[in-house]
Parts: C-alpha cells; structure tokens; sequence
C-alpha cells in the first residue's frame, strides 16, 4: 500500500513490520507462546504527509511507532528512512536517524522530568547532540517556546506548574529542538480536553508547514485524526485492515470496522439523524488472533469463508486498500 497517489516522495517505507512478544514462564523463562502484537504491517509516509494510524487499544499501534524509532526492535520487516534501513544504522549514521526523527508522548506529564526546569527539558538534547551550550542554548529554548506558543517567562519553570495543554507544548518543543524531518504523534492529544486537542492540532498543522515536518499520528479516536491526516491506516488486532486518503475513508469507508468506529463519531448537529453501529466484544487476544479474518468474531456481516480465509489487501479505489472478503454487503 503506497502514498504514490499522494504526489509526494516516500520519506519512511515501512514494510511487513512485526513484533512479537514472547510470553515466558515458569524458574526457567521457557517461552510458552507469543503475542502478535504487530503482524505484517506496511506503509508510506511521504515528505510532509501525516499518516494517521487508528484502532483500539491494544491492536499494536503504539507498537507500530515504537519500532519505526528503533525504541523497541522489530522481530521482522524492513523500516527505511530517507532510503536507508535504520536497523543497519549504527554510530554517527544512528545518531543523525535519532536527531531526524522524534516522538511526542500521550501523557505530558509522565514523559516530562518533573525536577527539570523547562529550557533543562527542551535544551537537553541540544547539549547531547553538541548543537548549542550556554547563552546560546538559552536563546534557541526561547524561540522553540515562542513557536510552540509559550514564552521565555516560563524557562525556569518546572513542568507541575502547567496544564496539561501546555505541557504537551513543552513535549512538542522538545521534539521539534532538533529539527527533525519525522515525528511519531503518539496519542499526543488523546488525555486532553476536546478544545485543547483542537489548539494542539492546529500548532502541530502550523509546525508542520512551516518544517515540513512528515508525521504518523496515533490515536484511537477517528474524529480526532481526521483534521490532521493526508491519509488514514486504521489497524486491527496487529494488521492494517484498510488505508485510504483522509477524504476517501471518510467519505466511503469501506471495511466493516471502519465503518462501525466510523459511525460512532458523533454529529455536531442534534437534529441530523446517525445510524450507529455498536461493535460487540473486545479485540480479541493477540496471544491466539482469530483464525481467517482476525475481524469475523465481532463483524457485523462475518460468514463461514472469513472464518477460514485471512482476506487479502485489496485496491478497492484510487489508493484505497481494504483487506475484507465482502466489502460491498451493507451492516443492516
Ligand atoms: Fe467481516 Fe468477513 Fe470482511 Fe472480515 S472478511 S471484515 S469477517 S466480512
């Protein structure tokens, strides 16, 4: 599944990633089983694209851009970033990948140290990477905390001492110190209020134009992604199950669990009438995923070939892939 329909060049390839957990036990850790968490996951994210990445808890998302940092390291598949395969990096070529791409934590608060002062938090890796040290660093916290629309009056501040909004303005400057062309957007509006999550996506539009920054976007919530993404990955159970242009997943969704979360979004407007589709169950172990279609316990329209078949990737429209054995049937 490529962005080649998007005009851009691919910046980050992600092919046939997996992670698989082992599950030990017993005096001896003996590896009794696995947990697929990832299973088989590939993309593209071009040059100033963002790619949201949507599922459930739990369906290997997070797992997904943990990988691509090298923060954990895969069990299978490739990653390349600007063209090179980042598990062959090491030393300075390391370093430079490390410096080019960043992450954005869900909860501000935990990732951020509470006994540092915020220009120690958003300065630190400008002294690690040699970039800048004293009154010079100073200067290039102060215009990172004025881009990302705080002020020099908070440099000596300590990161109990803001709302979470703000606090994940410090994580976005720390990310974007660097300069980096790629940032993993980890949940990084997903434990704030609706109308903060709505400033900070719009600072992150701003940043993004303004570096052209490229980003994968995490989240668990469609509306929350659908401002922001080029394009949309939603995953299921360690799989993508189907990818799309943001226009075109919203407007025709064709996967049956898009088109359940999809119509859990709720409409703005009281009067207009939304059919909802409620989804059943949990997801399912990634321990021991459901045979054939990892989607046919909780799908609305499963039959006896899904149960049996694993359904392949299929282009369904310009750029539109959907892995569904029966994506035309309606969900009465
Ligand atoms: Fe549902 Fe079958 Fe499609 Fe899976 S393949 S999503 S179970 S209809």
């Amino acid at each position: 599944m490529s962005s080649e329909n998007t005009g851009r060049s691919a910046l980050l390839e992600v092919s046939d990633l997996k992670m698989h957990f082992p599950i030990k036990k017993g005096v001896f850790s003996k590896t009794v089983g696995w947990v697929q968490a990832v299973d088989g996951v590939s993309f593209e994210v071009g040059e100033g694209e963002t790619l949201g990445l949507v599922g459930e808890s739990g369906c290997g998302k997070t797992t997904v851009g943990r990988s691509i940092l090298r923060l954990i390291e895969p069990t299978a598949g490739t990653v390349h970033f600007e063209g090179k395969d980042v598990a062959q990096m090491r030393g300075k070529e390391l370093r430079r990948m490390r410096r080019r791409m960043q992450i954005i934590f869900q909860d501000p608060y935990s990732s951020l140290n509470p006994r540092m002062t915020v220009e120690s938090i958003v300065g630190e890796a400008l002294t690690i990477h040699g970039i800048a040290q004293g009154e010079e660093r100073r200067q290039r916290v102060r215009e990172l905390l004025e881009k990302v629309g705080l002020s020099k009056r908070h440099l000596n501040r300590y990161p109990h001492e803001f709302s979470g909004g703000q606090r994940q303005r410090i994580g976005i400057a720390r990310a974007i110190a660097l300069e980096p062309r790629f940032i993993v957007c980890d949940e990084a509006v997903s434990a704030l209020d609706v109308s903060i999550q709505a400033q900070i996506i719009n600072l992150l539009i701003e940043l993004q134009r303004e570096m052209n920054l490229s980003y994968l976007f995490i989240a668990h919530d469609l509306a929350v992604v659908e401002h922001i993404s080029t394009r949309v990955a939603v995953m299921y159970l360690g799989e993508i199950v189907e990818m799309a242009s943001s226009r075109d997943l919203y407007e025709s969704p064709t996967h049956p669990y898009t088109r359940c979360l999809m119509s859990a979004i709720p409409v703005p407007d009281p009067t207009a009438k939304k059919d909802r589709i409620v989804l059943e169950g949990d997801v399912p172990s990634p321990i021991n995923p459901p045979s054939g279609c990892h989607f046919h316990t909780r799908c609305p329209i499963a039959q006896d070939r899904c149960r049996q078949e694993a359904p392949p990737q299929v282009e369904v429209g310009s750029g539109h892939w959907a892995a569904c054995h029966f994506p035309e049937d309606p969900i009465s």
